[in-house]
């Protein structure tokens, strides 16, 4: 993919947006996990599966690794964010950040902000021990967004505009979206272990969706501390690749590459078509759009 194609794909930072990189920080490298040449593509479709996953308790055990201590990732501009991925991820976090903090008391929630670990390998949470091959994810109990980013790396190489910055960003806001879901207790009580198209999992990871869509849909207005707008106005074609992103990790879709048919009662994050009306739905109409668990129809 060319470099110019590749920025399009992203949403586009405003070169001289200071982003306040505090939120993000890398854990220190772990000894690497092996993958084998031929299991790559497979490995590469089940992490795809995962791209917007939130995992409660599928971690394994995990623990006695040797974990390097967390670095700061350093300053980044806008122009920084639309080059780098470290700095790419701390800018959508910056803007997601605003956006939560200004628009959760409006429901009379109170806010609280999250952190970004990014690692490489494998990492010790309190949610257990994970590495690569649960993909991207949100831990309720200390309240953090873990990314391998070696895992975007292999996303964009087999996936191409699916696995761009645009879906990079796409599944920082989603996992920001379980964040809100946690401190608003939107998750209490969910039956989690349910699995089919109209299940607790599918309303959680929808509205989780849907709440990216808010996001983008306030992006170009949200500010840095200077008052300078973190994001360029979203073009058509932008929100034409979210939908694609948001099209490519459908359950059916991803069932259908991976094993050739469509089973819904397995269902767990929703099918290509819902995925895509949430995300458009939040985005057009913000977080009251959102209300997945109340909707008869999803
Ligand atoms: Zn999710």
């Amino acid at each position: 993919m060319s470099a110019a194609r590749e920025y399009r794909m992203a949403m586009t930072f405003n070169d001289n947006a200071r982003i306040d990189t505090s939120k993000v920080r890398r854990r220190g490298r772990t000894t690497g996990i092996a993958v084998g040449g031929g299991g790559l593509l497979v490995v590469g479709l089940f992490l795809l599966s995962q791209l917007l996953g939130v995992d409660l308790t599928g971690l394994a055990g995990g623990g006695g690794q040797q974990q390097g201590p967390d670095q700061s990732i350093g300053e980044c501009t806008g122009l920084d964010a639309n080059a780098d991925l470290d700095c790419r991820i701390a800018g959508a976090a910056d803007s997601l950040d605003t956006y939560w903090s200004e628009e959760l008391p409006t429901f009379g929630a109170e806010y609280r902000t999250t952190g970004i670990v990014l690692f490489e390998g494998s990492v010790d949470t309190a949610c257990g021990g994970a590495t690569s091959a649960v993909g991207p994810f949100y831990c309720p109990p200390d309240e953090t967004i873990y990314i391998d980013t070696s895992f975007y790396d292999e996303l964009q190489s087999r996936f191409g505009s699916s696995g761009g910055p645009l879906a990079q960003m796409y599944v920082v806001a989603h996992e920001w979206g379980h964040h809100i879901q946690n401190i608003t207790g939107i998750m209490d009580g969910l039956n989690l272990q349910d699995t089919g198209p109209a299940s607790d999992a599918v309303r959680l990871e929808l509205q989780a969706d849907c709440f990216a869509g808010a996001w983008v849909g306030a992006a170009p207005q949200l500010r840095d501390d200077q008052g300078v707008a973190f994001l360029e106005p979203v073009t058509q074609q932008q929100i034409a690749d979210a939908l694609s992103a948001a099209s490519a990790v459908g359950d059916d879709r991803i069932q259908e590459s991976t094993t050739g048919q469509v089973t819904p009662e397995a269902w767990t994050h929703g099918s290509s078509e819902q995925r895509q009306r949430w995300f458009v739905a939040g985005l057009e109409g913000g977080p009251n759009a959102c209300s997945t668990f109340e909707a008869e129809s999803l």
